[in-house]
């Protein structure tokens, strides 16, 4: 048996029948990331001596009868989410060789469960951007190692696809979750905007950011979120709401359910791409077939996504990353005989090209001269999403939509511009912007045997409803892993 293919599930079920130790599993995957991973790159920092210490102390826990879900569970955690002792560099020359003094509060939940943690994973530079390419690592595609494996969470994708990890923890913003699982052929879940603490994640755009899952399929992206949620004191934005079990409607027939399909998001005036757009609509034909009803509809607003979008994380990134000084946080400069120029030389030489984009466009639209025409606009648009989702939801279950306008692009390829790289977001960013749940999956795979994704967005609190939709096309659907060893 191949134990590093397995499910979560499947793992858990193996472990407590004492078919084979966590030391053992673990120990598998870090043979496997060892032979793979030095090509692959989609982990920054391995933390072996921590991961078999973990595994020795669950199974401890196992042999007495202590077990939890996640016990003597090997994991991946996004290297922007604070580890105690464990450098947490975010991708980004800055926090270079910044080690936490504490652990982001799901940190703390997973070991009190038994997690073990194999390493930090690798993603954009502060979690801006989409490729996953930053002056530590470049992670490859599992499926073609000339391609990116999307981003941000692009380490934890390709750390799931390559099954380098039973399963993994990263963050949303835009979409950094679902993008990059959909460009590596497996299943990624950002839940409802406050249902998972943010204490302990390096912020990008506080409104915006949350914690959610990647897995290799919504069972265990369901499993594993079930172990992280709740409310934190420590989190302004937590919700004190009911936790639910994510996985409670899995196997429900979904016959009769109303699948909202806006046809904005299959527009290739938008640029989506045929192949994307004819796999996603069979798969929404799937659903037809399974029982459920398409409802046809619209999101006018979709065109003003992506400017709202970047006018909102922009303006938050600037203000949030100011504290990356080198005085407060970060690297800091040898060069400068004054603050300001100690500060500047800092950001200038700890910062990247994209991270800086980002801060001057938000300290841009946040100036008294332009805060009216660009801060001012896009917070009363913001209000319109989630007017326009509200409605569609009056009459609709769920909304099914492409992840991304198209399969992932090659590393070295230099056709993406900026402009470009962003309006590549469109499908994924009014999520975020609604505080909406969502979760994508595979449907599919491109002429050149690259996986395309599907997302299924939920009304709030709904993550059970998009998880049973995702679960059933799961089923029904054959999947194609990456040709590894
Ligand atoms: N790709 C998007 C961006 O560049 C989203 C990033 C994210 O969700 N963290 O901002």
């Amino acid at each position: 048996m191949n134990v590093t293919n397995l499910k979560i599930r499947e793992i858990r079920d193996l472990l407590d029948k004492k078919s084979f130790s966590s030391v053992e599993l673990t120990q598998a995957y870090l043979d496997r990331i060892k032979k793979i991973d030095g090509e692959l790159q989609s982990y920054i920092t391995i933390t072996e001596d921590l991961a078999l210490n973990s595994a020795k102390n669950a199974q401890n826990k196992i042999d007495n009868g202590n077990s939890s879900p996640l016990c003597g569970i090997p994991i991946s955690i996004k290297d922007n989410i604070c580890t105690d002792g464990i450098k947490t560099t975010c991708g980004s020359k800055s926090l270079e060789n910044f080690v936490p003094p504490y652990n982001a509060t799901i940190i703390d939940k997973l070991n009190s469960q038994g997690m073990v943690m194999l390493g930090k994973a690798n993603l954009d530079e502060f979690a801006i951007g989409s490729t996953t390419q930053n002056i530590f690592a470049k992670t490859k595609n599992p499926y073609d190692f000339s391609k990116v494996p999307g981003g941000s969470s692009g380490g934890c994708a390709a750390s799931v696809s390559a099954s380098l990890c039973a399963g993994s923890i990263g963050s949303d913003t835009g979409g950094s979750l679902r993008q990059p699982a959909s460009l590596c052929g497996v299943t990624g879940l950002r839940p409802t905007y406050g249902s998972v603490s943010r204490y302990g994640l390096v912020a990008f755009a506080s409104s915006l950011d949350q914690i959610g899952t990647i897995a290799k399929d919504a069972h265990d992206c369901a499993f594993l979120l079930n172990s992280i949620v709740g409310h934190d004191d420590n989190d302004a934005t937590s919700l004190k709401a009911k936790t639910i079990d994510f996985a409670s409607k899995i196997g429900e027939s979904i016959k009769g359910m109303k699948i909202a399909v806006p046809k904005e998001f299959y527009d290739e005036n938008n640029g989506i791409n045929p192949e994307v757009k004819d796999t996603v609509l069979n798969a929404a034909e799937k659903y037809k077939e399974m029982g459920a009803e398409l409802i046809e509809c619209s999101l006018p607003s979709l065109k003003y996504a992506v400017s709202t979008y970047l006018i909102l994380s922009s303006a938050e990134a600037a203000s949030n990353l100011s504290r990356i000084d080198g005085i407060k946080y970060g690297h800091r400069s040898t060069k400068g005989e004054t603050f300001g120029d100690i500060v500047r030389n800092s950001r200038t030489e700890g910062f990247g090209d994209e991270v800086k984009r980002r801060i001057l466009l938000g300290n841009f639209v946040l100036s008294s001269e332009q805060y009216n025409d660009y801060y001012e606009r896009a917070l009363a648009l913001r209000q319109r999403f989630i007017a326009d989702y509200a409605e569609i939801f009056e009459k609709c279950d769920v909304i099914l939509t492409p992840t991304t306008l198209s399969t992932a692009t090659g590393i070295s390829e230099n056709i993406m511009t900026p402009s470009n790289i962003y309006l590549d977001n469109i499908c994924t960013v009014t999520v975020d912007i609604a505080s909406l749940p969502a979760i994508s999956t595979p449907c599919g795979y491109d002429s050149n045997g690259m996986p395309i994704g599907m997302s299924i967005i939920g009304k709030k609190f709904d993550e059970a409803t998009i998880i049973q939709l995702a679960d059933a096309f799961e089923k029904s659907f054959d999947a194609i892993s990456p040709k590894l060893i």
